[in-house]
């Protein structure tokens, strides 16, 4: 099973996404906010180095992130509206993208673009796209990561179909899921039920 991040901050907002009524500029700006609670709750075990600090009145010692820092990696375009808020509380971070789209008849993941940090290979990475729905995209995407050699890979949506999870977990079993809910089911056009609809078209407002 995925982390299920039950934090009540998290579960109200994706209740405002699922909301057929909610406007582009709310939804990409509640989706920049779960960015930024799914961040806290997947780098929780991040190591800590202390370091000299001086505040106004002394010298101390306090805890700063050790290094090396996660790599977050997008996966376009989706990706993108929970990267803002993953850069908000991270923005130590480097950022890798992945561009990859669903195949409309075969539902087969194609890869277009790929970039990531020359170093990614010494780094943890974290690979964002809010909907992990048939699995496909999400499988190449951890594939292609995977080839350049990090530490350990997470992987991060807004919202799971059980099939997309299982997917995920048969090809790639080292890799730890978060989300905020699993849905029902996929629907005929591997849409996620009850969902919120197209996450890219309605960040983007494409749709
Ligand atoms: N991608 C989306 O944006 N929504 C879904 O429901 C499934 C895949």
């Amino acid at each position: 099973m995925p982390h299920i991040v039950d934090h009540p901050l998290a579960q109200a907002r994706l209740t405002t996404l699922r909301d057929a009524a909610t406007d582009v500029p709310t939804f990409r700006r509640v989706m920049r906010e779960l960015g930024a609670i799914l961040a806290v709750e997947v780098t929780r075990d991040l190591t800590l180095a202390r370091a000299p600090i001086a505040t106004p009145l002394e010298t101390t010692e306090a805890p700063v992130l050790a290094a090396p820092i996660p790599c977050l990696v997008s996966v376009l375009r989706a990706g993108e509206a929970l990267l803002a808020g993953f850069l908000d509380v991270l923005a130590e971070a480097p950022v890798a993208h992945i561009g990859a789209y669903r195949d409309a008849k075969t539902l087969a993941a194609v890869e277009y673009f790929f970039k990531a940090p020359p170093d990614l290979g010494r780094r943890s990475a974290i690979v964002l796209d809010p909907m992990l729905a048939t699995g496909g995209t999400a499988v190449a995407a951890v594939a292609r990561v995977k080839r350049a050699g990090p530490r350990a890979i997470r992987f991060v949506s807004v919202l799971a179909a059980p099939e997309g999870v299982r997917a995920l977990k048969a090809a790639h079993p080292d890799v730890e899921v978060w989300t905020v809910a699993v849905d029902r089911a996929l629907d005929g056009h591997s849409y996620i039920v009850p969902g919120l609809g197209d996450a890219g078209d309605r960040a983007f407002g494409t749709g």
